[in-house]
C-alpha cells in the first residue's frame, strides 16, 4: 500500500431504521463518516449525494441505535463469565467441565466455577467409599481426582454452598479441628473429616484466601465480556464496580480495546479525594467518562434489609436498614457538587426513596443560590415508592434508573413481604414516567442477565420468559409501551450521561452506535424479544461484532 489514507464513507442501505429522533423516526439508509453519522434518509437519495460513499446493502433488516444498560457492574460481570458453568443435569458433566478448565490451567491455578446444583443432578451413583456425599452433596476427593496441583471452588446455584477440593480446604486452613464460623458450616463426614462442602458463611474462609484479579486479568475479561454484550445489542454501559475496574477500563481505553461507551460512577468512599482533585462529572472522553458519585442507601428485598416506611409483612419489628437519612446524603450531595459531580444513589425500600428524595430538594435549593448547573441525579433502582412521593422525581428532575427484570424475578418476595398494597408502587416505571421522570433503565449484571431485550421484554409484558405469572402481566397497568421502554435503554442513558446531543438516537452528528436486527421490536409478539439479539453491532463507525451468518456489508 502506498501512502494514501483513504477515509471511505459507509452508506448502509435498504434498511428499515428507528432513528429514535423525532424529526425523522424512520428511513431507509444512512451514510457514515468516520466515527458519526453523516446522512440519514432514503437510500436513492443519499446514493446520489454521496455517490462515492461504499454501499453495503442491510437487505431489509431493521437498524436501531446501540442499546446501554444504564447499571451494570462490569468487573463482577466480565469475571463471572470466566467461571465454569456448572448448571448441568449431572455431576459427571459438571466433573468433565472442571477436568476440561483443570488441563488448561498452570499448576497451583484457581479453577472456579459456579451453578452446581445436587438436587437436580440425574444418575449420579451413590458415592463408593463410606464416608463420602453426605446427603446426596458431592465430595471434595471427587476433584481431587481431576485436579490433585489446583485449588478449584465451586459456588452452587443457590449461593448459599459451595465444593471445594482438599487443595481449596488447605489453602484456607480447614482442618478437622476447624471450628465452624458463626452462622455457617463446614460439612464433615462421620469420621468429622471436612467434605468439601462449604455452607453459608464457611464458604468465605475459602473466599478470604482466594487472590485478587490482577487489572490485566480484570481487562482481559472485560475485552471479552464486550464480544457477549455487543451480540446483546448493547454499545453502551454506566458501570457501578470500583477501583480496579475503573483501572481496567482505562488500561483497555489507552490500549484501544475498549469498544464500549463506559460512564464510570465512583464510590462515596472516594468523594474526599474527587473533591480535592476537582474531578468533574463528564471528565473523559466518549468512550470512557466519570458518573456520578455513588451512595448505598439501603439494602435490599431479598435479605428484608431495604428500608421501609412500615414493617415488612411477617416481622413487625423489621424495617430494613437505612444506612444514612437526607441529611448526611445532602451533605455529601452539597459536595460533590462544588466540584460538578452528580449524585447516584441506590434507594429500594420506600423510606429510603423518600430520605433521597428529600436530600435531593435540598440539593436543588443549593444548587439554585450558588448559581451551580442543576446536576444529573438519580436514582438507583426505585424499587419500591410511596404514594406521596412518587412525582417528586419529576419535580426534582430526578433520572429514575430501574431494571425491568428486576419487576419479574422479584415479583412474588414482592407481594409476600411488602404486601398487594406496597407492590402497586413496585418497580413503577409506568408511573414515574406518566410523572414525567427520566428513565434510564439496566440489569444490575451479574445480578440478571444484561440483555436489553430481555428486559424490554420485561418492561412491556410484566411477565417472566415462562409466562408467569399471567397473561397480562404482574400489575399490568406499569407495563411500558415498547417506544418508552426502547428510550429507556437508548435516549434515558445518553441523558442521565450528559450525552444526549450525541448518543442515543441516529441523527447527523450523532455518535455511529446502532445494532443490525432480523425482526422488529417495534412490531414483532414480546415473546419474540426473549430470542432477539444483534446480528451485527456498529460502534463509532466500526462494525465491532457480525454474527457468521447474517454477516451484513456483503455486497448485492
Ligand atoms: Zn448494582
Amino acid at each position: 500500500m502506498s501512502g494514501f489514507i483513504q477515509v471511505l464513507m459507509k452508506l448502509l442501505y435498504n434498511a428499515l431504521i428507528h432513528t429514535q429522533n423525532p424529526a425523522q423516526p424512520t428511513a431507509s439508509a444512512l451514510v457514515i463518516d468516520r466515527e458519526r453519522i453523516l446522512a440519514v434518509g432514503e437510500t436513492n437519495d443519499l446514493f446520489n449525494q454521496y455517490p462515492r460513499a461504499e454501499g453495503e446493502d442491510m437487505r431489509g433488516r431493521v437498524i436501531v441505535p446501540g442499546l446501554t444498560d444504564a447499571h451494570l457492574h462490569i468487573r463482577h460481570y466480565a469475571l463471572s463469565l470466566q467461571k465454569i458453568d456448572c448448571e448441568v443435569d449431572t455431576k459427571e458433566e459438571c466433573l468433565r467441565r472442571v477436568e476440561e478448565r483443570v488441563k488448561k490451567s498452570k499448576p497451583g491455578e484457581w479453577v472456579f466455577g459456579h451453578g452446581w446444583n445436587q438436587n437436580v443432578w440425574q444418575n449420579s451413583p451413590l458415592p463408593a467409599r463410606e464416608g463420602l456425599g453426605v446427603r446426596g452433596f458431592p465430595h471434595a476427593s471427587e476433584l481431587d481426582a481431576i485436579a490433585p496441583n489446583n485449588p478449584v471452588y465451586l459456588t452452587a446455584k443457590s449461593l448459599h454452598a459451595a465444593w471445594a477440593n482438599t487443595h481449596a480446604l488447605k489453602l484456607a486452613h480447614i482442618a478437622a479441628q476447624t471450628s465452624d464460623p458463626h452462622n455457617g458450616q463446614i460439612q464433615r463426614d462421620d469420621r468429622g473429616q471436612a467434605t468439601g462442602i462449604l455452607l453459608e458463611t464457611a464458604m468465605e474462609l475459602v473466599g478470604n484466601v482466594i487472590p485478587e484479579p490482577s487489572i490485566e486479568e480484570i481487562a482481559n475479561a472485560v475485552e471479552k465480556a464486550q464480544r457477549i454484550l455487543w451480540k446483546m445489542g448493547l454499545t453502551g454501559i454506566h458501570d457501578f464496580d470500583r477501583r480496579d475496574s475503573f483501572m481496567a477500563l482505562q488500561k483497555l481505553h489507552a490500549e484501544k480495546r475498549l469498544k464500549l461507551r463506559v460512564l464510570k460512577n465512583i464510590p462515596v468512599e472516594l468523594l474526599d479525594e474527587a473533591h480535592a482533585l476537582g474531578l468533574r462529572g463528564g471528565f473523559g472522553d466518549d468512550w470512557l467518562r466519570i458518573g456520578n458519585v455513588k451512595v448505598f442507601m439501603d439494602g435490599a428485598l431479598g435479605p428484608h434489609t431495604a428500608a421501609m416506611f412500615q414493617p415488612y409483612i411477617g416481622e413487625e419489628n423489621n424495617r430494613g436498614i437505612l444506612n444514612m437519612d437526607g441529611e448526611e446524603l445532602f451533605e455529601h450531595g452539597r459536595k460533590a457538587a462544588q466540584v460538578g459531580l452528580g449524585m447516584t444513589v441506590h434507594a429500594i425500600g420506600d423510606r429510603a426513596n423518600h430520605e433521597v428524595l428529600n436530600a435531593y430538594e435540598q440539593l436543588r435549593a443549593y444548587e439554585k443560590e450558588n448559581r451551580l448547573p442543576a446536576l444529573r441525579h438519580r436514582i438507583e433502582h426505585v424499587q419500591v415508592i410511596h404514594p406521596d412521593d412518587a412525582t417528586r422525581l419529576a419535580q426534582l428532575n430526578v433520572v429514575a434508573s430501574m431494571q425491568p427484570i428486576h419487576a419479574t424475578s422479584d415479583m412474588l418476595m414482592a407481594d409476600k413481604y411488602w404486601g398487594l398494597r406496597r407492590s402497586r408502587l413496585a418497580y413503577a416505571m409506568k408511573t414515574q414516567l406518566d410523572f414525567g421522570a427520566r428513565l434510564a433503565l439496566g440489569s444490575d449484571a451479574p445480578v440478571e442477565s444484561p440483555n436489553p431485550f430481555w428486559g424490554l421484554h420485561a418492561a412491556v409484558t410484566r411477565r417472566r420468559a415462562d409466562g408467569s405469572p399471567s397473561t397480562d402481566g404482574w400489575y399490568p397497568e406499569q407495563k411500558l409501551s415498547m417506544a418508552d421502554a426502547f428510550a429507556g435503554y437508548s435516549l434515558g442513558p445518553a441523558y442521565a450521561a450528559y450525552m444526549e446531543d450525541r448518543l442515543g438516537r441516529l441523527a447527523p452528528n450523532y455518535l455511529a452506535d446502532l445494532i443490525v436486527l432480523e425482526k422488529d421490536p417495534f412490531i414483532c409478539n414480546p415473546n419474540d424479544l426473549l430470542t432477539l439479539e444483534s446480528s451485527a453491532t456498529m460502534i463509532g463507525g466500526e462494525w465491532v461484532y457480525a454474527s457468521t451468518v447474517t454477516a451484513p456489508g456483503t455486497a448485492l
